[in-house]
């Protein structure tokens, strides 16, 4: 890859995603449970580029969306209706139409008062409401405590009993028709143990549910392994695969999957270019055209970005810290990295930014977002534009007018 080639021509800083790798990783995962009936919902959220959805929409993809705009663009890229899927702790009634209307293939409930008001509207619509219910099987996932989800102080989902209820009153409603059972307990997921551990005590709630005559199609695994940033081990797909087979034994279900970060995180990368080096003191700064707009997990989550420097020299190796130029000592994409002395010009990559990446950016401090391109085929295009000043302002134009 001519990186400096592709600076030249669409400017810096930008996303750059091989949809090859994002292919090869969809099989490497599908082909994992090819024992069952399985479909794969990608998690919309990682990575929304339209470009991105459509390429996985080719692929038989399905869409699991956490708002009505992640369904809007779910569509447009060409997601078939019934491979959609809508979870979210804070669904508005508005989206939640949304969703009955367009026909997805289920919404994910995360409390008795969401599925009170689905029942209202779809009864206003005339419409039955295909659900699922995202348990909350109080376990750790053994991650980052903000992208944790699966135990009972966070706010994700609901407990076994209050969801065995749920299944009851929903199995005798109208207007609602329970499809599926869902867990999700957290992000980047090293020790897949605790999916095993989930997975049982789910399996066990639809085994009971089976006893009272509610037979559930979907088995709903949720997304959340974890992807090597730096030197971490990623989960073995086969003893993954297994642990959830092994508990879903005398089951007659379909898998479902919500990856997202398995799928796009190494295959992106954000490329931004040296500004300044700087001193204060002793402390060593490579100041970037990036910044924690860009790629906010860094400053989030203290995130780790492998960070390669692509320049002529390697003399002068030193610890230093890569920074971008938003006012606020939080804006950093790396940390205490030993480089050599960099020079106004020279590109960085920061590595496995394909996920949480541009979906998480910003315009913080009026900074126009950064173009989308994708390698395919040996090609590069563009997915999506820079953006300009004036699509910044346009919203606000028309209070200007007198
Ligand atoms: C964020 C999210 C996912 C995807 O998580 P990854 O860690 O990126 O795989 C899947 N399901 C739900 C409900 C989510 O909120």
């Amino acid at each position: 890859m001519d990186y400096y080639e592709l600076a030249k021509q669409y400017k810096t800083p930008f996303y750059l995603y091989d949809f090859d790798k994002i292919k090869s990783r969809f099989y490497m995962l599908k082909d994992a449970f090819r024992a069952r009936k399985s479909q794969i919902f990608y998690a919309v959220k990682a990575n929304s580029n339209l470009s991105v959805l459509k390429f996985l929409a080719s692929l038989d993809s399905g869409f699991d969306c956490v708002s009505a705009g992640e369904i809007y663009r779910a569509l447009k890229a060409g997601a078939k209706k019934y491979k959609i899927i809508f979870s979210g702790v804070g669904k508005s009634a508005d989206e939640l139409e949304y969703a009955l209307k367009e026909n997805i293939l289920y919404v994910n409930l995360e409390s008795e008062a969401e599925m009170l008001l689905l029942e209202q509207i779809a009864s206003k619509i005339q419409k039955t409401a295909r659900i699922s219910i995202r348990v909350n099987p109080n376990v750790d996932a053994k991650t980052h405590p903000y992208i944790s989800t699966g135990l009972h102080e966070n706010k994700f989902g609901v407990d076994i009993e209050n969801a065995k209820k749920m299944y009851i009153y929903a199995k005798n409603s109208k207007f609602l028709e329970p499809v599926g059972v869902h867990f999700h307990i957290g992000s980047q997921i090293l020790d897949i143990s605790s999916i095993h551990e989930a997975s049982n005590i789910v399996a066990k709630l639809v085994k009971e549910l089976l006893a009272l005559k509610i037979n559930l199609k979907f088995f709903d695994i949720g997304g959340g392994l974890g992807v090597c940033y730096k030197d971490e081990q990623e989960p073995n797909l086969y003893d993954y695969a297994q642990g959830i087979l092994a508990s879903l034994q005398g089951l007659d279900v379909c898998i479902g999957m919500e990856p997202g970060r398995f799928l796009v995180a190494n295959a992106g990368e954000f490329v931004t270019k040296v500004l300044y080096e700087k001193f204060n003191s002793s402390k060593r700064f490579v100041v970037v055209d990036g910044a924690m707009n860009d790629l906010l997990r860094p400053s989030l989550y203290e995130a780790y970005h492998e960070i390669k420097l692509l320049a002529q020299s390697h003399e002068n190796e030193s610890f230093c810290d890569i920074v971008g130029g938003i006012c606020e000592s939080g804006d950093f994409l790396a940390k205490n990295r030993k480089l050599p002395s960099t020079k106004s010009g020279d590109l960085i990559i920061v590595k496995s930014a394909g996920a949480y990446g541009f979906s998480m950016s910003s315009n913080y401090n009026t900074r126009n977002k950064v173009c989308e391109l994708a390698y395919e085929n040996g090609k590069v295009r563009m997915i999506r534009k820079r953006e300009s000043y004036e699509d910044q302002i346009a919203l606000e134009l028309e209070f200007l007018k007198d």
